[in-house]
């Protein structure tokens, strides 16, 4: 059921959400919010994003809001912490937001940063945490011969590694890195995550045999039932994630990860720990290092409290009417 534009805009809300710590270069998340038979769904493609792939997110919110919901096999989703680039002297900080957990998703490569100071970071999250699994998240941000020396570093520190979250830009370099480790003593997976964006790239990762792991998100690829077919068709494993989401974009991918019949992997759906306001009374946080399957409910005066300025609701509702005219 796809519903008319006058029916999104007659419940679309914008908010910007104010986060703890500076995530992908931006201290606020700005969210485009509606509401369908199904409950609350969220619209939130990055303001950089081009229409084309904005409609791909609006096709997810829209499934999300009118459609169908795949049958959940589990009602709970074991879920990672993550952790920015920080300073050493704030990783007990960030991660005491998560309460219990067993993984840790460690950002490395940050612009501006150097090798030395992710791996004095992970290193501590070691010795604060010596019993969690530890993966890390370079987002494109490495060579695959950095790469492999800094896997090295760390095995030079005994610390291995759950596995390493696209070190690399492309899927040739990945292939490369991954070619690099099956011929070394190392046992580090390497997982795609910016490297599957579109539905056609898991099939292109495949192929080139530069990943052992997916990572997902709902939204870019268009919602639950396309994310479905997708990790279905690739046959490899898969890790949910979030793309930052309020609370309620959350909801959706928890609704993938517990629709998928092997979930082998702690999913990224932690992530509004990083918030410092939501849209609801009762946020999606992990409890014992689990979230739950359920629809968010929404708190009109948190949405009061976080609406965006005028111009910037402007700009959504312009967003939308290009994006809602992009779909079939
Ligand atoms: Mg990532």
């Amino acid at each position: 059921m796809k519903p008319a534009l006058t029916d999104l805009l007659a419940s679309a809300r914008v908010v910007s959400l104010p986060l703890r710590t500076k995530f992908r270069g931006v201290v606020d998340r700005e969210v485009m919010l509606f509401e369908g038979p199904n409950g609350w769904a969220e619209w939130s493609p990055f303001l950089e994003y081009p229409d084309e792939e904005a409609a791909v997110w609006l096709s997810a919110a829209i499934e999300f809001a009118y459609g169908k919901t795949p049958t959940a096999v589990r009602d709970r989703i074991p879920v990672n912490a993550t952790l920015p680039a920080v300073a050493p002297d704030q990783v007990a900080a960030v991660l005491a937001r998560f309460g219990s957990f067993s993984t840790v998703k460690i950002k490395v490569a940050e612009p501006g940063q150097t090798p030395g100071q992710d791996v004095d970071r992970i290193v501590e999250v070691r010795k604060l945490y010596p019993e969690a699994k530890i993966r890390l998240d370079a987002n494109g941000g490495w060579s695959p011969e950095l790469s492999f020396s800094f896997i090295k570093a760390l095995a030079g520190q005994g610390i291995e590694l759950e596995y390493l979250e696209q070190p690399c830009k492309t899927i040739d370099e990945l292939a490369r890195l991954r070619q690099m480790i099956a011929e070394s003593s190392f046992n580090v997976p390497i997982a795609a995550d910016e490297s599957v964006r579109k539905a056609s790239d898991p099939m292109l990762v495949v192929e080139a045999e530069a990943a052992d792991i997916l990572v997902l998100k709902v939204a870019p690829l268009g919602g639950i039932s396309r994310a479905m077919e997708i990790a279905r068709g690739a046959g490899l494993p898969v890790v949910v994630s979030s793309a930052l989401d309020s609370s309620v974009g959350i909801s959706m991918g928890a609704h993938l990860a517990a629709a998928l019949p092997d979930l082998r992997f702690d999913c990224g759906l932690a992530t509004a720990s990083l918030l410092a306001g939501d849209v609801t009374r009762q946020p999606l946080l992990p409890v014992d290092g689990f979230i739950d399957v359920r629809r968010v409910e929404i708190d009109q005066q948190k949405l009061d409290i976080f609406e965006a300025e005028d111009h910037r609701i402007d700009w959504w509702v312009d967003r939308l009417d290009r994006a809602f005219k992009l779909l079939n």
